[in-house]
C-alpha cells in the first residue's frame, strides 16, 4: 500500500531530477529539504496542505481497515440480534460493524465432477449457499428438534433440524458445532447450531479447504422432497436489513 506522502514523493522526483543531472546526483537529503522548501508568506499554506495529507491518510488506513475486516481501535463487536418473522429468522448472523454475507438464486445449479478426464454433471444443486466470513454463527432458521449431528462426505460437519412444521432443516459444511447441539435436543429459532466454515468433501471428519467459506441451507418436506430455500432466505435477510 503506499501512503499519500509516498506517492507525493514519486511525483515530485521526475521534476526534480530533469532539473539539472548535477540535481539528479544529489543525496535524496537534499531532495526532499528541495521539495520541502517553504515560500515565504506560505505558513498557512504548507499547514492546509499537511492536514490534507493528513486526511487523505486517514482516509486511507480507514479503507485499509475495512477492507480487511478489522474492527476499529475502541469499537465493540457484536453480533446483532435475530430478527424474526412468521417464526423464522435468517440463518447467517449479521454483525455491527463489517459482514460480508453473499447469496442468490444457485438452486439446481449444476453439480460436476472430472469422470475419467471428462467433467460430467453428476447431480444439481439442492439448497442455497450462503457466503459469509468463517466462524459467523449459524442459527436456527425454524424451531425444531435435532435429528443428525455429524460428518458427512459432501457435507462436512452438518446438522440436520426436523422443524416445527415438520420439514427437515439442513445447515453444513459448519466448522464446528454450537455447545449443546446432539440429536434429539429441541433447537428454538435463532439458537446457534454452529459457525461457518468450509467443510467436506473430504472422508476424514474435519477435511477442510476444498471451497469457500459458506453455509449450505436445504429444506426437505415430509415426503423426501429438496424446495428451493433462496425465496425464503431472501425475504428473511430483508426482514433482517430492514430492522439492524
Ligand atoms: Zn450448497
Amino acid at each position: 500500500m503506499s501512503t499519500p506522502g509516498q506517492m507525493k514523493a514519486k511525483r515530485n522526483v521526475p521534476t526534480t531530477s530533469m532539473k539539472t543531472a548535477e540535481t539528479a546526483r544529489q543525496p535524496a537529503g537534499t531532495h526532499r529539504r528541495l521539495i520541502g522548501k517553504k515560500a515565504p508568506g506560505s505558513v498557512g499554506a504548507e499547514t492546509t496542505r499537511r492536514t490534507l495529507l493528513t486526511m487523505r491518510l486517514l482516509a486511507t488506513l480507514a479503507v485499509a481497515v475495512l477492507m480487511v475486516g478489522e474492527i476499529p481501535v475502541g469499537a465493540e463487536s457484536r453480533w446483532l440480534s435475530p430478527v424474526t418473522r412468521n417464526e423464522m429468522t435468517f440463518p447467517v448472523a449479521r454483525s455491527n460493524w463489517y459482514s460480508v454475507i453473499n447469496f442468490r438464486n444457485d438452486w439446481h445449479a449444476p453439480r460436476m465432477r472430472l469422470i475419467g478426464g471428462l467433467w460430467r454433471q453428476i447431480g444439481v444443486h439442492e439448497g442455497n449457499d450462503i457466503f459469509a466470513e468463517p466462524g459467523t454463527p449459524v442459527r436456527a432458521i425454524l424451531s425444531g428438534t435435532v435429528e443428525r449431528v455429524g460428518w458427512t462426505f459432501y457435507s462436512g460437519w452438518r446438522v440436520g433440524i426436523r422443524g416445527t412444521d415438520g420439514r427437515y432443516w439442513f445447515y453444513a459444511h459448519l466448522r464446528q458445532f454450537a455447545p449443546g447441539i446432539r440429536v434429539g435436543a429441541p433447537v428454538t429459532v435463532g439458537e446457534e447450531l454452529g459457525y461457518v466454515g468450509n467443510t467436506g468433501y473430504g472422508t476424514e471428519p474435519g477435511h477442510d479447504g476444498e471451497f469457500t467459506y459458506h453455509l449450505h441451507v436445504g429444506i426437505q418436506e415430509p415426503g423426501g422432497a429438496w424446495v428451493n430455500p433462496y425465496p425464503l432466505m431472501r425475504r428473511l435477510y430483508r426482514a433482517a436489513a430492514e430492522q439492524t
